[in-house]
């Protein structure tokens, strides 16, 4: 059975070109100290080929993407396969991202797919939930989450589910400054590791990492990290600034 692992990944989104790319991993590398934090790198599709060079050797730094099609391959024009993403060496995925259940209309049935495939890859999902501010408002924000993860997650075996990564991420935190408070996060976080030990047991639920979003900086991650259930963070906007990401990084 694996073990819990403290990660921070960085979700470039659609940011930086080519040049601006490469600058940002190495100042990361060069900035990354030797620690048993996992870093991951989740960047566009442009520059997972060249990132994965730049990174190579530093062991505790990863590369991500942030999306992927839920078929092997075919006629699907402008879509990227999840072996194409580990053909160039990508090692973990995000599935379900607010943004692209948004504006792409991704569904949980859909979401499902995406996490079979990049499992029968080799590779780790890193799967977003997450409720919208009008859910929270109405107290239904544990149930709304509850049946992301149950609609997605839980027809995977268990040595398939082990190796999930969840990503909590509560969309009206994402991108506005709003934070949940380290109290918000932990109480979501230990939903879910619960509600992990109902269908796979105590100690896959322990061994479960659980990853917090939305808003995360340099100021606030301390705090959120060192909440009991909360296994480090998924970051956007500053993971863009290697200072600051690194710092994160730093706050366990
Ligand atoms: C994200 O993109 O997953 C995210 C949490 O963004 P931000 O840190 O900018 O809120």
């Amino acid at each position: 059975m694996k073990k819990r692992q403290l990660i921070v990944a960085g979700n470039w989104k659609m940011n930086k070109n080519y040049e601006e790319g490469r600058d940002l991993a190495k100042d990361i590398v060069e900035r990354l100290q030797p620690s048993q934090v996992i870093v991951i790198l989740a960047t566009p599709f442009i520059h997972l080929n060249s990132i994965s060079n730049i990174i190579k050797g530093v062991s505790n730094l990863k590369l991500g993407a942030q999306n992927c099609h839920q078929e092997e391959s075919g006629a699907y024009t402008g879509e990227v396969s999840s072996g194409m993403l580990k053909s160039v060496g990508v090692d973990y995925v995000i599935v379900g991202h607010s943004e692209r259940r948004e504006y792409f209309e991704e569904s949980d049935a859909l979401l499902a797919k995406k996490v079979n495939i990049v499992l029968e890859k080799g590779m780790t999902p890193i799967f977003c939930c997450g409720e919208k501010l009008e859910v929270r408002e109405a107290n239904q924000h544990l149930e709304l989450v509850e049946n992301q993860i149950k609609n997605a997650l839980f027809h995977l075996l268990p040595e398939e589910f082990e190796k999930i990564v969840i990503a909590y991420e509560p969309v009206w935190a994402i991108g506005t400054g709003k934070t949940a408070s380290p109290e918000q996060a932990q109480e979501m976080h230990l939903y879910i590791r619960n509600l992990l030990a109902k269908q796979y047991g105590e100690e896959l639920a322990q061994a479960t990492t659980i990853l917090y979003g939305g808003s995360v900086n340099a100021g606030n991650a301390k705090d959120l990290f060192q909440q009991a259930d909360v296994d480090g963070g998924l970051v956007g906007g500053a993971s863009l600034k290697a200072e600051d990401f690194v710092m994160i990084v730093n706050s366990f």
